[in-house]
């Protein structure tokens, strides 16, 4: 048999994108496999925002072999714990999405389903109670999981803050380290072969050409392959994501490094507050049809916690993705291949997931349409699902103080959504569909924070009786409590361990 496996890859594009899909191949293909290639443009520059993810990011550092604190200190990064939510379902309400799980699971029921049926009948507080990541954050605390038994100890769920330049130049040293070659220069032509319109080349500015048999685009929202050579298409969801513009500014920070994100609800749009050691990063996302980059600028600047360190900059988008993620010999990763705003920091778990599928679909030189097919199906459906937990923080508001808020209010939304939502509204229950990358406690923490009632609780939640229930969660509401108290402060645990 011939070997006809890629020999050579170009990655168009070093923002975080780019040195991920790097760190990664160089990691799992090792250094005979392939040529890899990065190319990057100091002039255009990334688009650096994207400070915050999920806790899904473990993998891939735990893949690459990356020292946590290492990271941690060379990102001048924090812990988050989850995200906080001000003003979005009722102005003067805040809310938190934790990460993690509420309490536990009793006689094979949620335990979603037991809070719901005490906290409707006033004999439970508030499910923040019952969260170890949500009380660690109200009380500015933070350690790793440890082993404890059944403690919530245990179970704390963590992911990071960190600056978006030092990650990508951080990622760049472990890529260049394992193989990678970096190629600086701008991409002025995309030579494509006349037969079959594959990718053939790249050519730059000084005239030098890169070849290659894999090609992948992560070249921000240009799209500069997926898009300008091979017109892959888009997919426009602004009539459910709204949202299509950023300013963002970073300002100087406390001395309490708060271990969560902070999203507000404005006026035609949100404020994200993200700590980092040596800064806080803002932005105001909002929708340009109902506000004015002016007004955005003074709310923006009025709601910093320090003082701006640079001028702020408005970054525009259109919410939604490439009608297909990969065509031909050319894959999209990142900003290249959509967007879908930064509500629950979901885009670089998008390239995570882009980049382990593209792994698990690893293409020889014949590139067969049945892997490609499947890819497109299994990133869009991914794609999709997110889009909804999204739209789900939008719709299910009681707010009818702007315009922004009566269109989100009163939005129609997919299909799916809408069976999510009256099935919440009618009991309770909330379920996470297939392998969507948001769970259960996902979904119960956004929908009962949005404010959202339902008629009756579950009734298998009757399978205790109500002192049982009580007194059960009476035991983990002291243990999430005490849990907390033991913590060390969130600032105190980076000082011992990571520090930049
Ligand atoms: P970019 O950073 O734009 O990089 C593009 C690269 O392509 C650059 O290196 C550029 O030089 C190169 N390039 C482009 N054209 C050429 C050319 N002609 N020749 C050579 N090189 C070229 N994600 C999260 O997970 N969490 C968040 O909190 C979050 N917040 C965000 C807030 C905002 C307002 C926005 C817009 C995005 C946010 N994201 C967030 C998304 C996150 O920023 C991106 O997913 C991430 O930075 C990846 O960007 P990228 O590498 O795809 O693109």
């Amino acid at each position: 048999m011939t070997d006809n496996r890629i020999r050579s890859i170009a990655i168009v594009g070093g923002g975080t994108a780019g040195w991920m899909t790097a760190s990664a191949l160089s990691k799992v293909l090792g250094r005979d496999y392939a040529k890899i290639t990065l190319i990057e443009s100091d002039a255009i520059g990334t688009v650096g925002v994207g400070e915050a993810t999920i806790p899904q990011i473990n993998i891939f550092n735990r893949m690459l072999g990356i020292d946590e604190n290492d990271f941690v200190r060379r990102t001048k990064g924090s812990f988050k714990l989850g995200i906080q939510f001000v003003d979005w379902g009722r102005k003067g309400h805040t809310y938190f999405h934790p990460f993690g799980k509420y309490g536990v699971d009793m006689e094979g029921v949620s335990f979603h389903a037991y809070w719901q049926r005490l906290y409707q009948s006033g004999l439970a507080p508030w499910i923040d109670e019952y969260s170890i990541q949500a009380k660690a954050a109200e009380c500015g605390k933070f350690m790793r999981p440890i082993d404890a038994g059944n403690s919530p100890l245990s179970q704390i769920s963590y992911a990071f803050h960190f600056d978006a330049g030092l990650y990508a130049l951080f990622l760049r040293e472990y890529a260049e380290a394992a193989g990678v070659v970096r190629h600086e220069g701008k991409i002025t032509r995309i030579v494509q072969h006349g037969e079959n319109g594959f990718v053939e080349a790249v050519e730059l500015e000084d005239g030098s050409r890169i070849e290659a048999d894999l090609f992948i685009d992560c070249s921000g929202f240009h799209g500069l392959l997926i898009e300008g050579a091979l017109q892959s298409g888009y997919v426009d969801w602004s009539r459910y994501l709204p949202a299509n513009r950023a300013m963002a500014v970073p300002c100087a920070g406390k001395e309490d490094i708060t271990p969560y994100t902070r999203s507000t609800a404005r006026d035609a749009g949100w404020q994200w507050r993200i700590p980092l050691q040596h800064r806080i990063g803002n932005g105001y996302v909002y929708c340009s049809d109902f506000t004015s980059d002016e007004a955005v600028y003074d709310t923006l600047l009025a709601n910093l916690d320090g003082e701006p360190l640079a001028e702020p900059r408005i970054i525009k988008f259109t919410t939604g993705h490439r009608k297909k993620y990969w065509v031909k010999n050319c894959v999209a990763i990142g900003l290249a291949s959509g967007f879908m705003e930064p509500l629950e920091s979901t885009s670089i778990w998008m390239i995570q997931s882009g980049i382990a599928r593209l792994l698990s679909n690893f293409p020889d030189r014949s590139f067969n349409p049945v892997d490609i097919e499947r890819y497109n199906r299994v990133i869009t459906t991914e794609t999709e699902e997110i889009r909804d937990f999204l739209i789900l923080h939008y719709k299910a508001t009681e707010r009818s103080d702007t315009p922004f808020w009566n269109y989100c209010r009163t939005m129609e939304i997919p299909e799916r959504l809408a069976e999510k939502i009256a099935v919440f509204e009618n009991s309770g229950r909330c379920f996470r569909e297939n392998e969507e990358l948001f769970n259960d406690t996902s979904w119960f923490a956004v929908m009962t924070g949005q404010l959202m009632k339902p008629r009756t609780f579950d009734p298998v939640a009757q399978l205790l009786s109500l002192e049982e229930t009580q007194s059960r969660l009476k035991q983990i509401q002291t243990a999430v409590t005490n849990s907390a108290d033991y913590m060390p402060k969130h600032r105190d645990f980076i000082r011992d361990n990571c520090a930049a």
